[in-house]
C-alpha cells in the first residue's frame, strides 16, 4: 500500500558522478587530528542515482551490487542530508530515498558524499525550497570533506580538508579504467597508518602540483600521467598489499599511470584513449587481482537532476 501510494507521488532523481583524486598531497596531523590537504579531484563517469519520493517517514533503500554494505538508517549520507536540510527549512524529512548504487562502496571514490549531495539536491528540488547555491555547498561542508565536491563535479582544488574548493579548467576527455578490490578500506585507518608512517619524518605543507593542473588544462593524458601522485598510497598498501599487484597488472596492459583512488582500496588507471581502456579493463579481469573492472571517462558533471 506505502509502495503504491509513493509511486503516485512526484519524484525527484539525480544522478551524482564519483572521483578519483589525481593528486592528494597529505600534511601533518593537525592538532585536531584532520589533515591539511592540497586535493585535486576529477568527477569520472560513474554515477549513483539518488531518488527522492514523499513518504510517510523518512526511509532508505539501496540497490546495486554492493548494496548490502550501505547502511540504511540515519548514518547513511543520504539520510543526513534530508534530515539537515528539512531542519533548517522547518519541516519533517518524509521522503523515501533510493540510491541505485554504482558506485564501489568503501573504495576510495566518494560514494557516500556523492549519495549525500544527490540527497540534498534531490530534496531541494522536490521540497522547493528555495536554497542558494552557496547554502547547499554550506550543507555539503557540514556533511563530509568530499561532499561539496560531489555536488560540482568537474574538476577542482579542494585545500583545507579538501572541502575548500577551486573549480580548475580542464582541456579534454580523460579515460579511465576502475578495478574494485576484493573488500573495502576505511578512511580513518588509512590516515591513521599515513600518521603511523610519518613518524619520526618531517612532512612538508601540502601544495598542488603547477605540471599537474597545466597537464590537467591542456587534456594532456601523458603529461597528467607524469604528474599524478596519492600521498595516501603507501598508507592504503601497507593495509591492503595485494593491491601492488592489481597496480601492476594495470601498468603492464598498457596504463599511462596506475595509481590508489584516494584513500582506496579501488585502484585507478589513466589509459590513452577508449581503445586503450578497453584493453586495460580486460587485462586487469582476467589477471583476477581484483573483483571487476570497468571504464569511465572524466571530467563528469556534477550532481544533475534527471
Ligand atoms: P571517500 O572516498 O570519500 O573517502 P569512500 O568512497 O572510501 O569515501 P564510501 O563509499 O563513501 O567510502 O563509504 C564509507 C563508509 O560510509 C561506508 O563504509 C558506510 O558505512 C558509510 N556510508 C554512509 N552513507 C553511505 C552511502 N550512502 N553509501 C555508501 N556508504 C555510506
Amino acid at each position: 500500500m506505502a509502495e503504491h501510494e509513493e509511486s503516485s507521488q512526484v519524484s525527484v532523481t539525480v544522478r551524482v558522478p564519483a572521483k578519483v583524486n589525481v593528486q592528494l598531497a597529505v600534511g601533518a596531523a593537525r592538532p585536531d587530528g584532520f589533515h591539511d590537504l592540497a586535493n585535486v579531484f576529477l568527477a569520472v563517469g560513474l554515477y549513483d542515482e539518488v531518488t527522492v519520493t514523499p513518504a510517510a517517514e523518512l526511509r532508505i533503500t539501496c540497490t546495486g551490487p554492493d548494496a548490502g554494505q550501505v547502511p540504511l538508517d540515519r548514518t547513511n549520507l543520504a539520510a543526513r542530508a534530508a534530515i539537515i536540510l528539512a531542519e533548517r527549512y522547518g519541516r519533517t524529512p518524509d521522503v523515501h530515498v533510493h540510491i541505485a548504487k554504482d558506485i564501489p562502496v568503501a573504495g576510495g571514490m566518494a560514494g557516500g558524499s556523492a549519495d549525500g549531495a544527490g540527497a540534498l539536491l534531490a530534496c531541494d528540488t522536490l521540497w522547493g525550497t528555495g536554497a542558494s547555491r552557496e547554502e547547499l555547498l554550506d550543507i555539503c561542508a557540514e556533511l563530509g570533506s568530499d561532499v561539496p565536491f560531489s555536488l560540482v563535479g568537474g574538476a577542482a582544488l579542494g585545500t583545507g580538508r579538501g572541502e575548500k574548493l577551486t573549480p580548475l579548467d580542464v582541456g579534454g576527455t580523460f579515460h579511465w579504467v576502475f578495478a574494485r578490490a576484493a573488500r573495502g578500506l576505511s578512511t580513518p585507518a588509512v590516515f591513521r597508518e599515513f600518521d603511523r608512517l610519518a613518524e619520526g619524518r618531517t612532512i612538508p605543507e601540502p601544495v598542488a602540483s603547477e605540471p599537474l593542473l597545466h597537464a590537467l588544462a591542456k587534456g594532456d593524458p601523458d603529461a597528467l600521467a607524469a604528474a599524478v601522485s596519492n600521498d595516501l598510497q603507501p598508507a592504503a598498501l601497507s593495509l591492503f598489499p595485494e593491491l601492488a599487484d592489481t597496480l601492476a597488472a594495470g601498468r603492464e596492459a598498457g596504463a599511462l599511470a596506475a595509481l590508489v583512488s584516494g584513500s582506496g582500496p579501488t585502484t585507478a588507471f589513466l589509459v590513452r584513449d577508449a581503445e586503450s581502456a578497453g584493453k586495460v579493463a580486460e587485462a586487469l579481469t582476467a589477471s583476477a587481482t581484483c573483483r571487476s573492472a570497468r571504464v569511465a571517462q572524466a571530467p563528469a558533471a556534477g550532481a544533475t537532476a534527471v
